[in-house]
């Protein structure tokens, strides 16, 4: 049963985010596509080993061949090594430009079934199918696709939108308590940029309140998708404004490559991340005292990561690495208030190593 639907629009493109109870309706939305010759799933064994009957079940009514493509689970596999294979695959089942490919899995699936999709033929249409929080709130809506090369994570890759998003919600049932956290956190940082009603309702939430179907965790999804989508439709490609859904990042994406991606997922160190840029907005930019406690109670009751564990000196070094150095000072975007996000604030590295500091101690 379909729960609800939006659109995102943008320059050139125009698609819904469907939210669905199971799965059904998947084969009707893929059969009114035109001229469609055969369907790809591309999922990993892992999910494969849950859904792939539930799944099979639904496509036995499209009007076209299909088939799954396994991808090995994990961001490790997310590599450009891996892309050669999967293009053979598709070769050899004489895959042309009316096939489909569907991202069936959490964002790594759908990065990488993206860039499939998008390089595969010049480009074959694509279709998400989001089985992770994370992947529903966030990596599946605006359109960026990549894999990862021996150098640098999500180094190649395209803006690529999608014909349409189908969540089936129940999928989140098995979903690990990591994952939760890591979709909880992208959701409190859309919250943070948003303000308003969405941040009320979802501060008067505690982390058990979210479950596969609770009416909460659906509001959540779609005013997250809500948010983002706004912000992408008016900056596809991250000329400015998209660069505010960094927010808690800089700090993240070094936690995560100081951890080697092994302590924490992606969303717990950008949880951390996010308290480092609420720190740093309340001393340099007028965040207020009380929107910074309101923000802290509101991470604590999504259970997520607060404090920082690692050494400050550690972290500086690894922001280093991250694009947006700039001479002594690093980028950041940070709050003046909720919903009121400034993007490229340069922080001096004193400042930083200071902050850090003091998120090693208590809130
Ligand atoms: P994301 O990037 O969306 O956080 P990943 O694609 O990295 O997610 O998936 C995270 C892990 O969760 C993987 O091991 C994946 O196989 C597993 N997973 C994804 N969706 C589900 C689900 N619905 N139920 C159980 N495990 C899942
Ligand atoms: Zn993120």
């Amino acid at each position: 049963m379909k729960l609800s639907e939006r659109e995102i629009i943008g320059q050139g493109f125009r698609y819904p985010i469907e939210l669905h109870e199971d799965f059904q309706g998947l084969s009707e939305k893929l059969n009114s596509l035109p001229k469609v010759s055969k369907v790809y799933v591309l999922t990993s064994r892992e999910i494969a080993g849950i859904y792939e009957k539930y799944i099979t079940k639904e496509l036995s009514s499209l009007n076209v061949p299909f088939s799954f493509i396994y991808l090995k689970p994990g961001e490790k596999n997310k590599h450009i090594d891996r892309v050669k294979k999967v293009y053979n695959q598709l070769i050899e089942t004489d895959a042309d430009r009316k096939a489909v490919v569907i991202a069936f899995g959490g964002g790594v699936v759908g990065d990488f079934a993206g860039f499939i999709a998008a390089t595969y033929q010049r480009g074959v249409r694509f279709v998400q199918v989001p089985t992770t929080l994370l992947a529903c709130v966030d990596s599946s809506v605006g359109g960026k696709v990549a894999v990862n090369v021996d150098s640098g994570k999500n180094m190649v890759g395209a803006f690529y939108q999608p014909e349409f998003v189908f969540a089936p919600l129940f999928t989140l049932s098995t979903l690990p308590e990591k994952e939760w956290s890591c979709g909880l956190a992208e959701i409190a940082k859309h919250a943070f940029l948003d303000g308003g009603d969405f941040l009320d309702k979802i501060s008067k939430s505690k982390r058990s309140d979210f479950s596969a179907n609770s009416p909460i965790l659906r509001y959540a999804i779609e005013e997250s998708v809500r948010v983002k989508s706004g912000i992408v439709s008016q900056d596809e490609k991250e000329t400015g404004l998209r660069a505010v859904l960094n927010l808690g990042h800089t700090t993240g994406h070094a936690i995560e490559s100081l951890t080697q991606y092994k302590k924490y997922s992606h969303g717990e160190a950008v949880a951390v991340g996010l308290v480092t840029a609420l720190l740093l907005s309340r001393e340099l930019v007028g965040f207020s005292e009380s929107n910074f406690q309101r923000a802290i109670t509101l991470m604590k009751q999504l259970e997520l990561p607060t404090r920082l564990e690692e050494k400050p000196d550690e972290i500086l070094k690894h922001m280093e690495h991250d694009k947006k150095k700039e001479g002594t000072s690093l980028k950041f975007v940070l709050l003046e208030d909720f919903g009121k996000p400034k993007f490229g604030v340069s922080v001096e590295r004193k400042n930083i190593f200071e902050i850090l500091k003091r998120q090693k101690g208590k809130l």
